[in-house]
């Protein structure tokens, strides 16, 4: 029997996935418009596998720019019931070396830009976020790093920011008071919407430099980004890889069950359109 499907969204310098087999593209169609890029699909050491570059062949979309909706949607609607989201950080905390893993356990949302939620338009749904990664996904993401030889930190709290500009020092200084371990760009979209979807999601973020309140190793360039990024790319793919084979396919982790009680409104006042719209998300609720 085929096991599950898992996703892969990779980030700056993950743009495809070594070791796929059976490979073809498909191209999906959604109720919010074109995901990043058509999607990869094919079997990885007899797994479903399915990869998105979250910016587009060629890096085409700032962060601001990434439909996330219209990719998790497009996810889930190709069965995916976990995402490993792969990107690429700033640290701020010292004990976090450029080259290092961190699989993150909390977020701090300063996006400001960005449709963040299936719901609206007639429907009104709570889910909790109380925890927004999926501990099951992390904690087996975050081993199989370990084996691969990663020095990863296997929790810390990830600032997303609006960007395309990387912060300002203050900035950067005020979000290492707030206790984040991490800064990036993209990921708190992706993690609000897969648990609206029900989809367990964990995420693998390659520190690439120390952002700017580090002064003592200089401000973040692009090119450093990029160069320390490149030597992790095959890290990710490893770990990838491996975690991939050490899932199961039942899940108990709970995200399988995250929008049960979550759907407030009335169901005969739910609009036609709406309900038809989001049927791979709510259909086996109404
Ligand atoms: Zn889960």
């Amino acid at each position: 029997m085929a096991r599950s499907i898992i996703g892969v969204i990779g980030g700056s310098g993950l743009y495809q996935m070594a070791g796929l087999e059976n490979v073809r593209e498909v191209e999906v169609k959604t109720p919010f418009g074109k995901p990043s890029d058509k999607f990869v699909r094919g079997v990885l050491d007899g797994v479903g596998f399915l990869f998105l570059p979250r910016h587009g062949k060629g890096h085409r979309w700032l962060p601001t720019e990434v439909n996330s909706r219209a990719n998790i949607f497009a996810m889930k609607k190709l069965g995916v019931e976990r995402i490993i989201s792969v990107s690429a950080v700033g640290s701020l905390r010292e004990e976090i070396a450029p080259g290092h893993v961190v699989v993150p356990d909390q977020f701090i949302d300063r996006t400001t830009q960005r449709p963040s939620t299936f719901f609206g338009k007639g429907i009104v749904g709570h889910v909790s976020l109380a925890d927004p990664f999926c501990k099951d996904l992390a904690a087996k993401l975050a081993n199989a790093a370990t084996q691969e030889g990663a020095k990863v930190h296997a929790r810390g709290t990830y600032l997303c920011m609006e960007g395309p500009q990387f912060s300002t020092r203050a900035e950067s200084h005020l979000y290492r008071g707030w206790g984040a371990a991490v800064i990036g760009m993209t990921n708190i979209q992706e993690a609000k919407l897969a648990r609206e979807a029900e989809i367990c999601f964990a995420t693998l973020a390659l520190a690439t430099d120390y952002d700017c309140w580090n002064e003592a190793v200089g401000n973040v360039e692009i090119e450093q980004v990029l160069k320390v990024l490149q030597q992790n790319v095959e890290l990710a793919q490893r770990t990838i890889r491996r975690v991939v084979t050490a899932l199961s396919d039942a899940r108990s982790c709970g995200c399988e069950s995250s929008l049960k009680d979550a759907i407030i409104t009335e169901r005969t006042r739910i609009p036609k359109n709406v309900r038809a719209n989001l049927k791979p998300i709510i259909g086996k609720y109404l």
